[in-house]
């Protein structure tokens, strides 16, 4: 017997079930949060698929979202400036004419 170094009830491991339980909750949590892209799904969604379907070339490959102004040039991490960009739009977006 020890005791939870939280709440300090007695307990057979350093913590108790119920603070065992609420770190398990926030570590997955947070494995969650690190693996998402927020807005990404969003921007699928509202697309509605390639944004540049019927420009140039077939669509092919899984749909991608791209950032209309690179983060790189500045550009925001939000919906409005995201777009959904089939694999072989988005290798095209930098050569076809906008
Ligand atoms: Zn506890
Ligand atoms: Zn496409």
């Amino acid at each position: 017997m020890t005791t939870c170094r939280v709440c300090g009830v007695r307990s057979v491991r350093p913590l108790c079930p119920t603070h065992q339980a609420a770190l398990a909750a926030r570590k997955s949590a947070r494995r969650g949060g690190w693996k998402r892209k927020p807005g990404a799904d969003a921007a699928k969604a509202r697309d509605g698929g390639c944004v540049m379907r019927g420009r140039g070339s077939p669509c092919r490959g899984p749909l991608q979202v791209d950032h209309i102004v690179p983060l790189s040039a500045g550009g925001a991490d939000t919906l409005a400036n995201k777009q959904t960009l089939c694999a072989e739009h988005h290798r095209l977006k930098d050569v076809l004419p906008a």
